[in-house]
């Protein structure tokens, strides 16, 4: 059974990491054992739409591969958060959103919101935004 991660500290980023993790949802998601609504199925990075939208767009941008954090996947060194955001700024584009504007949040550890402990971009658009966040 898939369940949440713990939340990872964003200060531990060193060393290696698991290509997918059995209790990992995320991973279930890469692997194809959770369903998901896929909007990018590339050979690193897939995208989906999130399953509680707080924007008229609102997806996920993962690595197949499971990193807990996005320090953790940029000490990872091999150009895998580049093409994360690149594939990002696609899914915007594809959206219709790239042009009005859209919001690309790494929750970042316990107190930033993350509860999902496999690095996510959330693509958020479609709608003005506020700031400061929550
Ligand atoms: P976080 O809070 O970790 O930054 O973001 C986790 C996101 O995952 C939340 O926006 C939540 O709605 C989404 N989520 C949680 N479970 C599922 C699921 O089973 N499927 C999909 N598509 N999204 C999920
Ligand atoms: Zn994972």
């Amino acid at each position: 059974m898939r369940g949440r991660d713990d939340i990872p500290s964003p200060g531990h980023y060193e060393g290696h990491y698991d290509r997918s993790v059995p209790e990992c949802l995320f991973c279930g998601i890469a692997d194809g054992e959770v369903p998901a609504t896929l909007v990018l199925d590339g050979k690193r990075v897939i995208a989906f739409r999130d399953v509680n939208p707080q924007a008229p767009t609102h997806v996920l941008v993962i690595p197949r591969d499971h990193y807990p954090t996005v320090a953790a996947l940029a000490g990872a060194g091999d150009g895998l958060l580049d093409e994360l955001v690149a594939h990002a700024h696609e899914v915007a584009a594809a959206e219709g959103i790239a042009d009005s504007g859209y919001r690309l949040v790494f929750n970042t550890g316990r107190e930033s919101g993350q509860t999902v402990g496999h690095v996510h971009a959330h693509v958020l658009g479609g709608r003005p935004m506020t700031w400061p966040p929550g």
